[in-house]
């Protein structure tokens, strides 16, 4: 730390991302990207804009929130287009956190939440999980705080139904809900249409996941027209051309070609289970997820081990601590070498 840094960020202990190593080539499973790359046209698609990299991208994001209005069912200043999805859950924080208005989260969950609530100065409190680690969801009924859930959850995979969350949205009429959907494509049901019905509710996505754009950075959130100018307010005092021309227009292109997008997460969904079945085999403990990754643990052998052991044979998954790891589903032949790898440590 210089000396220079100030007093008000002194206590912060920053986010750690997954790792992405360059000393060799690895099997990535440990940040849940896409194991399928972005469709031709949203390839052509940035190509075209780099063109115009001499002009700012567009600060309202017309086109892009006009093409996702369309495609999810909702309107345009219903949306908010960001730098990825952890910048509108940054605003979200930002915007209707402080002193009076702190928020809540799970206990294990996202773990930048702890991080933007420090950052903007905003008390939180967690709420444990269940012994099966699912989140009870009585605990968030009539809570008077604002709320931070993922759905399905990170790192567990775990889900709740919308009728679950309707009514933690329902009975905090008061505060502002925050349903982060980053991996909803992977076999949820997502709340998107309450968005019209309560006022309240922060619907976040992201293009990282099931879109295949986790290095353009695009994420949006979804809310009535009332929370997006709020959302907006800080975005305008933050960085007005958050999310750049080329990210824009690989956005549009990419919600063009859904189909595309929906088929490899049938295909993701097919081998996570294929997966899941491989490691119930070998006498793992595998939560129900409904993402693209599996929450695992194995009683012979503790998580740094596994974690440790599958590096040295060039796969990466992510470890927490604790007994568990996280390991995103690639492809087919990813998780087949994943399985191969794993038969072999555990003898
Ligand atoms: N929410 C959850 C639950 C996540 O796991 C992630 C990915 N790390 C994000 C949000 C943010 O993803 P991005 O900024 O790439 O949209």
């Amino acid at each position: 730390m210089s000396r220079f840094f100030s007093k008000k960020h002194s206590a912060l202990t920053p986010y750690t991302p997954g790792e992405q190593p360059k000393d060799r080539r690895y099997i990535k499973l440990n940040t849940n990207e896409s194991p399928y790359p972005p469709s031709e046209n949203v390839i052509k698609a940035a190509e075209k804009a780099a063109g115009s990299l001499n002009l700012y991208s567009d600060p309202e994001m017309t086109e892009l929130c006009r093409t996702a209005a369309e495609y999810f069912s909702v309107f345009p200043d219903m949306l908010l287009m960001t730098n990825g999805s952890d910048e509108i859950l940054n605003f979200a924080f930002m915007a209707f956190g402080d002193e009076e208005h702190p928020f809540v989260f799970p206990e294990l969950t996202y773990g930048f939440y702890p991080v933007f609530a420090q950052l903007n100065h905003v008390p939180y409190k967690t709420i444990p999980l269940q012994k099966d680690f699912s989140i009870d969801v009585s605990a968030y009924e009539n809570v008077g705080a604002n709320i931070v859930i993922a759905n399905p959850n990170a790192p567990t995979g775990m889900y709740l139904d919308p009728e679950k969350i309707q009514r933690i949205v329902s009975t905090n009429p008061d505060s502002v809900v925050v349903i982060d959907e980053a991996y909803i494509d992977f076999g949820g049901e997502s709340v998107l249409p309450l968005t019209k019905e309560y006022g309240n509710l922060l619907v976040t996505r992201t293009f990282s996941k099931s879109y295949s754009l986790a290095g353009a950075r695009l994420g949006f959130g979804v809310g009535s027209p009332k929370l997006i100018r709020d959302l907006n307010t800080v975005k305008y005092s933050t960085n007005p051309y958050n999310v750049n021309s080329m990210t824009a227009a690989a956005g549009i292109a990419a919600i063009r070609d859904s189909d595309y997008y929906m088929s490899n997460c049938r295909r993701i969904i097919s081998t996570r289970e294929k997966t899941k079945s491989a490691l119930l085999g070998l006498g793992f403990e595998v939560t129900d997820s409904k993402t693209n990754f599996l929450f695992i643990s194995h009683e012979k052998i503790s998580g740094g081990e596994l974690y440790r052991r599958m590096r040295e044979n060039g796969i990466l998954i992510r470890y927490f601590g604790g007994e568990h790891n996280r390991v995103t589903i690639g492809s087919e032949g990813e998780m087949e070498r994943f399985i191969e790898v794993l038969r072999g440590i555990l003898g």
